[in-house]
Parts: structure tokens; C-alpha cells; sequence
């Protein structure tokens, strides 16, 4: 009889192409897996109501992929610390096996949960999973973490890509054994409870996600993405009216596609194409994942970076927005319509074009002079891919607080729209109010004091001009002080 191993998920939510899992199989064909809902994340107070139901759906769609291989996937609700010990004891488990991870909680909990399961007498195993290099791989010359994009770009793609990992079956893991009888009522014991729902965990969210849960979806979207529109990618992404990017941060973010996978994917897409134009678009496209992975290497080596300001002159920036002014941010009432389109798309979705991203920050920290921070965790209350390193890395980026050579970049908000939302579709997309009024004022965001009265829409609530001269002086202020 093999020894039960426990698997321990958390940003890897599937069978196929997972590291840590594979390693597992590896071990013992007595493999169940195991989830624990830990109340230190799902109660502080900056979780989306989207990002949890992306998330149990993702659960459960594990829980049927688990039963389909003959076995299951455990959940627990707890301190993991106490949690796994107990759980691992009860079922006389050997071993727990998980994939790393970068955050500055999730590798302080895993220290704990390591030593807890050491301490009982279970051997741990951790692989790294979720990144194509693991962040000791790509560092400079000199041995140092990189802190700018351009040269980390350049060594990580010269560097080989590993192939999506499977045992047997493509499709994933078969033929596996879960829980006897006793062991089961074992379990139970020490704390496995059914899959609640978001509901039963206080977070309601009634609209359709972007992309439903789970491998199969997620994989389903990766295939589509890879037969078309990646093709057009360099073209296209910076429309927010246009279906021009991948809709896969989800999916990246919780791991129901694994990242070699999604390599692989783009590369048979460029094997496929014609042109080194189409060449190029994907490209394009890769150097996104490459983003995803730089920030999570300065994450893992500058864990600082989610308390506050890497650069000195945003530490203590004097920032002088008001509460009111925040709050119109938050619902999209600023009288800046591509703002308040975006902001109502977060609303709505749980999500947000990247280029209306960099807009909206661009304008609550150098038109409202509005701390980042507060963006920052509005964008992880809301977005249904929430991240702390993409997220702080795009909010530093914005902010001109973080590890950009080119630090104050100010977004003009009417130049951005008339360059990457032209016909107004996006604006009138999500400010159905103003459908009616002229391409030329939406775009401009020039609309008259009585169309606003007519149609129920704010005056701009500051002037941009104004603001962003007062927000260089602030900056030359703190620079020489
Ligand atoms: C202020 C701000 C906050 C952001 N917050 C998040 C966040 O919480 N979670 C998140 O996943 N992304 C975040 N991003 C990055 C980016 O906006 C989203 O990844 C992207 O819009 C997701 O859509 P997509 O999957 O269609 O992306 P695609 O354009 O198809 O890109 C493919 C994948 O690459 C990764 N990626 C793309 N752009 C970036 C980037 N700039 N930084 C890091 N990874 C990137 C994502 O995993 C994405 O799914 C943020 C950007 C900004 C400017």
C-alpha cells in the first residue's frame, strides 16, 4: 500500500502542466488534494467579491477534475499553520507538497506551515511553479535582482522555456487513489468541510465574470486567444473597445492554465504564422507575460514594495485630494468620461483594459493627487484578476513611485481617448447617459454645462492643466527636499 500525499493548491488550480503536483504523482498514486481557505486573505478587507467567486468556481471545477482521476480535493478553513499539521496527523500523510510563491504573506505562511509539518514529523516538498523562470534565474551580471523592465526582458527570453509537464495523460492526472472510508471520517474530524460558495463566505457578486472558471474554460479561452486575435495583438491591445487581448489574467492569476502551457501556446502560434508582422504581435504579447513575471521578481526581492513608494520622493508625498474627490474616482463621476467609462467597467466586471488601467491611476495620483495606495487597494476590493504584484507593480509604474528609468510620466486623459478610443464606443459603451452626445465632446470630454445638466453627468471636478502643474511642483518640492 503507497503512502498518502497531500497536496496542497493555491495558485496552481488544475492537473495538467502543474510542477509540484507532477512530483507528487511521482511520489504515491494515493494523491488527494487539498485547499485551505485561509481567514487572514479572505477577510482582510481587500478582496473582490469577483476575485471569490473566479476562485470557488475554480475549486469546484478542481473538485470534479479530482473526482474524474479517482480521487479528490480536501477543503479546510483556517490558520494553515494549525490546519495542515492536523489534517496531515490525522490522515498519517508522509509528505504535503506545494508550488512557492512570491508574495510577502504567502512566504512567510509557508514558513510557518513548513515548520508546523516538520515539527509532527511530515516532510515538506516545494517547486516552483507559477513563473517560466523562478526568480534566482534571471539576474544581472553582477548577480542582482533587476529593477528595470527592458534588460530583464531581454535575459529572460534569451533564456530556454521548459515544456508543459504531464505524467501519462496529457489531459493531466489519472488513475489516482483518494480517501478510504475511515480516512474520510478522519478527515472530517480534523476539520475538512464541503465547498461553501461565495455566498456562504459573505461575498456576493451577481454579474457574469469574463471568463468562467476553472482549466477547461481557462484553456478554452488560451486556444481562441492563440487562433486569432494574439495575431493582432501589437495592433490592437490599446483599444479598449476592441476584444484585443487575451482575457487571461484570471486564469494566470489562480492557475487554471498553467504558464508553460501558455508559453507553448504562443509559440506554436508563431511556428503557425506567415509574417514576421504576426511574428512581431505575438511577441508583443510575450513580453507581456514577461511583465507578469518581472513583477514578481521585484516582489520576491523587494517585499517592501507592497507597503509603500520604492522611490524616495513619493515616500511622504504631501498628497492633497479630497475623501469626496476619491469617492467620484471609486463610482465615475470625475466629468472625465474615458475615467469614469473605466471606472464603471470595474464596477460592472470586476475588470479593466490595461490602457484605461494606467489612465485611471495616471489621473487619481497626478490630476486628484490622490495616494496611490488608496487606488491601489480600491483596484483589489474590485478586479476579479486582482494581484498584489501586477497590481502594485502598475500602480507604482503610474504613480512614478516605483522602478521606472522614465519617473513622471502624466497621462492627459482627452489625449489618450482621442488616440485609443477615437468613435467614443468604450465611453458610450459604459456611460450610456451620454450615447447621444457628439464623438467630438466625449472624446474631449469638452461637454457643455447643459448637456451635463441634461444628461445627468458631472462637470469635470478638476481642471486638468491646473493639476498637473500643481503636481510637478510637488514633485520638485520633495526632489529637492
Ligand atoms: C494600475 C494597474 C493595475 C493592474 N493590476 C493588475 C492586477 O491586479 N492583476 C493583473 O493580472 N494585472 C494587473 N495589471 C496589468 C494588466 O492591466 C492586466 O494584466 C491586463 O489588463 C489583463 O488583461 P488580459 O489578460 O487581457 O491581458 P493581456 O494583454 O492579454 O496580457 C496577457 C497576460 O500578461 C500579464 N500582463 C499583461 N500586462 C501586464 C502588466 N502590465 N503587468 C503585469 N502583468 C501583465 C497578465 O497576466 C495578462 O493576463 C495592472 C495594470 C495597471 C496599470
Amino acid at each position: 500500500m503507497s503512502d498518502l500525499i497531500l497536496f496542497w493548491h493555491r495558485r496552481d488550480l488544475r492537473l495538467v502542466d502543474n510542477l509540484g503536483l507532477v512530483a507528487a504523482r511521482q511520489r504515491s498514486a494515493k494523491l488527494v488534494g487539498l485547499f485551505c481557505l485561509d481567514p487572514e486573505i479572505l477577510q482582510n478587507g481587500d478582496v473582490a467579491p469577483a476575485r471569490v467567486v473566479y476562485l470557488m468556481g475554480s475549486l469546484q471545477a478542481l473538485q470534479q477534475d479530482y473526482a474524474k482521476a479517482g480521487s479528490q480535493l480536501l477543503i479546510l478553513q483556517g490558520q494553515p499553520a494549525q490546519a495542515l499539521p492536523a489534517l496531515a496527523t490525522a490522515l498519517s500523510c508522509p509528505a504535503v507538497y506545494w508550488n512557492r510563491d512570491v508574495e510577502p504573506y504567502g512566504r512567510s505562511r509557508d514558513r510557518a506551515v513548513a515548520a508546523a509539518l516538520r515539527e509532527v514529523g511530515v516532510e515538506v516538498q516545494a517547486d516552483w511553479d507559477q513563473l517560466l523562470h523562478p526568480p534566482q534565474q534571471v539576474m544581472t551580471g553582477a548577480g542582482q535582482p533587476y529593477t528595470v523592465y527592458t534588460p530583464f526582458w531581454r535575459n529572460w527570453q534569451s533564456q530556454p522555456k521548459a515544456e508543459p509537464v504531464t505524467i501519462g495523460e496529457p489531459s493531466g492526472l489519472s488513475g489516482l487513489n483518494g480517501l478510504s472510508e475511515s480516512e474520510q471520517s478522519a478527515a472530517e474530524k480534523a476539520g475538512v468541510t464541503p465547498l461553501p460558495s461565495a455566498n456562504d463566505l459573505g461575498f456576493v457578486w451577481e454579474n457574469a465574470l469574463l471568463l468562467a472558471p476553472g482549466n477547461a474554460a481557462a484553456q478554452a479561452q488560451l486556444d481562441a486567444f492563440c487562433d486569432q486575435a494574439i495575431q493582432t495583438y501589437d495592433e490592437q491591445r490599446n483599444f479598449p473597445a476592441a476584444p484585443g487581448t487575451s482575457i487571461l489574467s484570471a486564469a494566470l492569476k489562480f492557475g487554471t492554465v498553467g504558464i508553460r502551457t501558455v508559453w507553448a501556446a504562443s509559440e506554436q502560434a508563431k511556428a503557425n504564422s506567415r509574417s514576421d508582422e504576426t511574428r512581431q504581435n505575438i511577441q508583443t504579447w510575450q513580453q507581456e507575460l514577461a511583465w507578469r513575471e518581472f513583477y514578481q521578481h521585484c516582489m520576491y526581492f523587494f517585499p517592501k514594495l507592497a507597503e509603500g513608494a520604492y522611490r524616495k520622493q513619493l515616500q511622504n508625498f504631501p498628497w492633497e485630494g479630497s475623501s469626496e474627490q476619491f469617492e467620484a474616482w471609486c463610482e465615475g463621476r470625475t466629468g472625465y468620461p474615458i475615467v469614469d467609462a473605466a471606472m464603471r467597467q470595474l464596477n460592472g466586471v470586476g475588470w479593466m483594459h490595461n490602457r484605461c488601467r494606467m489612465i485611471v491611476a495616471s489621473f487619481l495620483t497626478k490630476d486628484l493627487i490622490i495616494n496611490w495606495q488608496d487606488g491601489e487597494r480600491y483596484f483589489m476590493q474590485k478586479l476579479y484578476d486582482g494581484d498584489l504584484s501586477a497590481n502594485n507593480g502598475g500602480w507604482q509604474w503610474s504613480a512614478s513611485s516605483g522602478m521606472d528609468p522614465k519617473p513622471l510620466r502624466i497621462f492627459n486623459p482627452a489625449s489618450q481617448a482621442q488616440k485609443f478610443d477615437p468613435e467614443a464606443d468604450y465611453i458610450r459603451e459604459w456611460l450610456p447617459e451620454l450615447r447621444s452626445l457628439e464623438t467630438a465632446d466625449l472624446v474631449s470630454g469638452k461637454i457643455s454645462k447643459s448637456d451635463c445638466q441634461r444628461c445627468g453627468y458631472p462637470m469635470p471636478i478638476v481642471e486638468h492643466k491646473v493639476q498637473q502643474a500643481r503636481f510637478k511642483q510637488l514633485y520638485q518640492q520633495q526632489k529637492a527636499g
